[in-house]
């Protein structure tokens, strides 16, 4: 099945449930319009209530999912998610640099919210040190930018130190979702603050802030997935890094919405 519209290739790991993973990543790419393709890294078994473990795929098996594929379809944009060991990791690396694989946007993801921990801590390192430089966006949560910075983020400026460092690195540029500081202004008690949904991205030393309204609601499953295969396919359709970041964002916003509304009315 060939069509004329862009393909969206996703390199990710593989949740039954569907809440994230590639199967969230290619309804997003279909949601904007793209071709999807996907290749699985690792097969993982959970549900919403727990991570029961995972099975890892090869750097062969990767490479032989990858391949046929970019050589009969050559994908506009990658969007890059779970990579569980230093194997992967490299292997992707070896992919960018020596078949053409277009640099992706990198979900540099470390932990499911379902508690299970999808790369291994040996491999955090070898991400920063082999990946980072090759992709062409990354888009860390806080946890994972404080896991990849060694750095501590409680705030904006925060942020703006970790993007810095991340550029430093060899990153070309960087979006550090905020979601995370709004549950940690709560844990320390300043629920009276009016909170926002503020991500920050960094590209050419340029810093744009991009603040959006709080919708309080429970965490939605897969909102990273989501937000990395938006903007890998507004860019695989010519769209500024900038603009591809804010649809991303309202995309989110708008399935945040449909989640509360569907558990509004379940009430
Ligand atoms: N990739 C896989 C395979 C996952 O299972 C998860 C979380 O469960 C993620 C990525 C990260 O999900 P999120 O978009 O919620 O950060």
């Amino acid at each position: 099945m060939t069509s004329d519209l862009p393909v969206v290739l996703t390199i990710a790991g593989f949740d039954p449930s569907g809440g994230a993973g590639v199967v969230a990543d290619v309804r997003t790419i279909v949601q904007f319009g793209c071709r999807p393709a996907a290749a699985i890294t690792s097969l993982t078994f959970q549900n919403a209530d727990g991570f029961f473990g995972a099975s890892h795929e090869t750097a062969e098996s990767l490479r032989a999912q990858i391949v046929p594929v970019i050589e009969e379809s050559p994908p506009a944009a990658v969007k890059v998610g779970m990579l569980p060991t230093a194997e992967l990791i490299l292997e992707v690396a070896d992919l960018i640099r020596n078949k053409r694989l277009p640099a992706p946007v990198l979900d540099p993801v470390l932990k499911s919210s379902s508690g299970g921990e999808l790369m291994e801590p040996e491999a955090i390192p070898v991400l920063t040190r082999e990946l980072l430089a090759l992709a062409r966006l990354v888009t860390p949560n806080v946890p994972e930018a404080e896991a990849l910075t060694g750095l501590s983020i409680e705030n904006e400026d925060d942020m703006r130190r970790a993007a810095g460092k991340l550029c430093e690195i060899g990153a070309r540029a960087v979006l550090i979702k905020g979601g995370h500081l709004g549950e940690r202004a709560d844990v320390r008690h300043q629920k009276s603050a009016p909170r926002s949904s503020t991500d920050l991205l960094t590209e050419d030393g340029e810093v744009t802030v991009f603040t959006g309204e709080w919708i309080e609601a429970p965490p939605i499953r897969g909102s990273g997935c989501m937000m990395s295969s938006a903007i890998a396919a507004c860019l695989a359709q010519g769209v500024t890094m900038k603009d591809a970041v804010q649809r991303a964002k309202e995309h989110i916003a708008g399935a945040i919405r449909e989640q509360l509304s569907h558990i509004i009315t379940q009430i």
